[in-house]
């Protein structure tokens, strides 16, 4: 399916707060997560890192709509955290006095 970089940042503040020990990067855009709710991996491949709006999302669980392990990897691929995101909200007024 396609997402948008939006909807899965969206999704990355519905994660447990463990979820890159989750997480196994592998090659070729692809992941090995382990489930949340239970035993059992998912394998999640996403394409078109490179633009924001259109990114090629799969995964092998069952869900028909982005579900949290491509949220989950694309937060440590990315390095975005629930915490990152507020601090990128915060971010312009905190340069704007280091340029004073
Ligand atoms: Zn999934």
């Amino acid at each position: 399916m396609l997402a948008t970089r939006k909807e899965i940042i969206a999704k990355i503040n519905d994660l447990p707060v463990d979820y890159a020990n989750h997480v196994y990067i592998g090659k070729g855009g692809t992941a090995t997560v382990k489930s949340f709710s239970g035993p059992g991996t998912h394998t999640v491949r996403i394409e078109r890192w490179e633009t924001d709006d259109q990114l090629k999302v799969d995964c092998t669980c069952r869900a028909t709509r982005l579900c949290r392990h491509v949220a989950a990897f694309y937060a440590v691929a990315k390095e975005i955290t629930p915490n990152t995101l507020i601090e990128e909200v915060k971010m312009p007024t905190e340069q704007m006095s280091l340029d004073l």
